[in-house]
């Protein structure tokens, strides 16, 4: 049984030239920004397969998670 197919790892890469496309900053309604230009999420509760995080505000605010394909 070969089992040597890898999950690919999407998180923690992306360190690469400014040039290519940054991440899009996501800023919620209320002014909190919820995911920054480096795409890190700040959040408390992020659901990775809505493509949603919780801001302070206890809004769900869609965030780029990276969940398709
Ligand atoms: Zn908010």
């Amino acid at each position: 049984m070969n089992t040597a197919e890898k999950m690919p790892e999407r998180y923690g890469m992306k360190a690469s030239a400014a040039n290519e496309s940054p991440v899009k900053e996501v800023v919620c309604q209320c002014g909190h920004r919820i995911c920054d230009s480096e795409g890190v999420i700040r959040s408390r509760c992020v659901k990775i397969v809505e493509g949603v995080a919780l801001c302070r505000c206890k809004r769900w605010v869609e965030v780029p998670v990276g969940n398709q394909g």
